[in-house]
């Protein structure tokens, strides 16, 4: 099983879920060739970031309990999960009940992430410095692998920590200022009951979900047993 694991990076991935029953793109892997950069808001048990490299066709993978922060004396916990495809990049909506991360899925934030030195190297020595240019996550930053105790019961435990520069700041906190999608403008809620964002500067309308706005404009029509 881990020579299997070894040869398929998607292996455990692929796994661990039920193509049938989640709407997650399938264990494809991708071309060796970009440096795009996700983190996923993710309200499964609890809700986290999961932090996305690319790296030789896969997405490396982190789920931060915390999410990522601005503020360089913050040292979050990002423990180490399995690979996943690419295309996950592009991934937000529900993972359904009873399915392996249940719960809503937002991208929070994408781009470009840019290795300082060599991403293998630091890969395989616990000490990845990057810089990121994304949206509303831009500068150098440094994902630290700790050091395995018993406890961690096989589970690999990093820090994700930025670097002081020009983007970061005491108590900057980018969790908590930004909490819609950066690719639909929803919130977690929105994603959950499968509403869209209501594009408005209306701050009446603003409540309004895209379902209840259709369901007064087919009123005339009114269709029985329709939801
Ligand atoms: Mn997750």
């Amino acid at each position: 099983m881990a020579r299997a694991a070894s040869r398929d990076p998607l292996a455990e991935y692929k796994a661990r879920r039920d193509f049938a029953k989640t709407p997650e793109p399938g264990p494809k892997r991708g071309k060796a060739k970009g440096n795009s950069f996700v983190i996923q808001k993710h309200a499964a048990t609890r809700t986290h970031f999961d932090f996305r490299l690319e790296h030789d066709g896969v997405l490396k993978s982190w789920a931060v309990t915390k999410g990522p922060s601005l503020d360089p004396s913050q040292k979050r916990l990002a423990v180490m999960t399995e690979d996943h495809p690419l295309e996950y990049g592009g991934f937000e909506g529900v993972i359904p009940k009873g399915e392996y991360g249940a719960g809503p899925v937002m991208i929070w934030d994408r781009g470009i992430w840019e290795p300082i030195g060599d991403s293998d190297e630091g890969l395989a020595k616990g000490d990845l410095k990057f810089r990121l240019h994304g949206d509303r996550l831009n500068g150098e930053f440094v994902l630290v692998r700790m050091k395995p105790r018993k406890e961690d019961r096989g589970r690999q435990n990093w820090l994700l920590i930025k670097k002081r520069d020009e983007y970061a700041g005491d108590g900057n906190e980018p969790t908590e200022r930004f909490d819609t999608s950066l690719k639909s403008g929803r919130t977690m809620g929105q994603i959950l009951h499968g509403e869209s964002a209501v594009w408005t500067s209306n701050r009446a309308q603003k409540k309004t979900s895209a379902r209840s706005k259709r369901a007064v404009k087919t009123k005339p029509r009114k269709r029985p047993g329709a939801r």
